[in-house]
């Protein structure tokens, strides 16, 4: 199918994008288009005008600044794969990258995107509330910051209003371990469950999953030593969740791939690691 009729801007400042956000409120801000062009197509969404922000420099920094990794919204998702800060400061990030679709969505999607597009399968947004991240905003009324916590409402909701844009995302340098473990029909699907563990290394840590409930939400959890004790939390865990359809399946994915997570948190030196990190590398598609 082709989009319905729609008027096209091409900006180059994100005062320009919210103007015309404020001015057209059927408008919509297209990044990468890799999740807003086939909506298009379908007619699912029909927007007046599409706002280019794709021209804007000042959204596509990486910036480690001491204290937090600030990322641009239009930072594509193999940017993120391939960059050195963020390899060194959240290297979690880079292995979690090379899971998100193929070669050409990597290379057009974006951080930005992704967050606003909040597919609850999606490992940006359980990526940012797992980091502790917040969200910068900004709309007619000037900037916000948004924990990354308050920013998902459900099924691809957030509290963003239509005439704000993303900015970037900011996220703390974390203390504790983190590991994170996906599993998929294929590589490149979206994830049929995900998760990224974190471990304070006193027995107590949180545990964030994606594809498994309506938004990513970050649980706190006991980690004892022993596995069956530990299969026992993350099934506790799961039971503050609505988790989506075929309950019995998805529950007993999350609780695998929370214990991989975990499993991957616990490697010497661990700190933000999973499998492909600590293997040295994987072969993205
Ligand atoms: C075949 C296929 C497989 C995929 N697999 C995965 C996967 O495994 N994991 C995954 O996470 N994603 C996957 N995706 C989605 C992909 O990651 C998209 O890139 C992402 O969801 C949206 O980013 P985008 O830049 O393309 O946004 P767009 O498609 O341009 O926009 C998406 C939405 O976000 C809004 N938006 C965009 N940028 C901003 C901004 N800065 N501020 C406010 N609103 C904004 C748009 O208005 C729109 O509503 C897949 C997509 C395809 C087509």
């Amino acid at each position: 199918m082709k989009p319905a009729a729609f008027e096209y801007r091409r900006v180059t400042t994100v005062t320009e994008a919210v103007k015309l956000l404020r001015d057209a409120p059927d408008a919509k801000v297209i990044a990468g288009g890799q999740s807003l062009v086939p909506l298009m197509n379908f007619r699912l969404t029909r927007p007046s005008l599409l706002v280019d922000v794709n021209g804007i420099k000042a959204l596509q920094h990486v910036v480690w600044d001491g204290t937090f990794l600030r990322i641009g919204s239009l930072v594509r998702h193999q940017q993120i794969a391939d960059n050195v800060e963020i390899q060194k400061h959240c290297p979690v990030l880079t292995v979690a990258a090379k899971h998100i679709g193929h070669w050409a969505i990597r290379n057009r999607g974006t951080m930005g995107g992704s967050l606003a597009h909040a597919d609850p399968a999606s490992e940006w947004p359980a990526a940012a509330v797992a980091l502790n991240a917040e969200i910068e905003v900004e709309g007619p009324q000037g900037v916000r910051m948004v924990p990354a916590s308050e920013f998902y409402l459900g099924y691809y909701s957030t509290v963003l209003q239509p005439d704000e844009l993303i900015v970037q995302i900011r996220i703390p340098s974390l203390k504790f371990r983190l590991g994170f473990a996906e599993m998929a029909r294929r590589r490149g699907d979206f994830a049929l469950a995900g998760a990224y563990v974190e471990d304070d290394g006193n027995g107590q840590g949180f545990v964030t999953w994606f594809g498994v409930a309506d938004k990513p939400v970050r649980v706190p959890t006991v980690l004892p030593g022993n596995l069956e004790a530990r299969r026992e939390a993350w099934q506790q865990a799961l039971g503050t969740l609505p988790i989506v359809d075929d309950k019995r399946s998805r529950i007993h994915l999350a609780v695998q791939i929370a214990e991989r997570a975990w499993q991957h948190s616990q490697l010497e030196g661990a700190k933000y690691l999973s499998e492909e990190a600590i293997a040295g590398g994987d072969q993205p598609l």
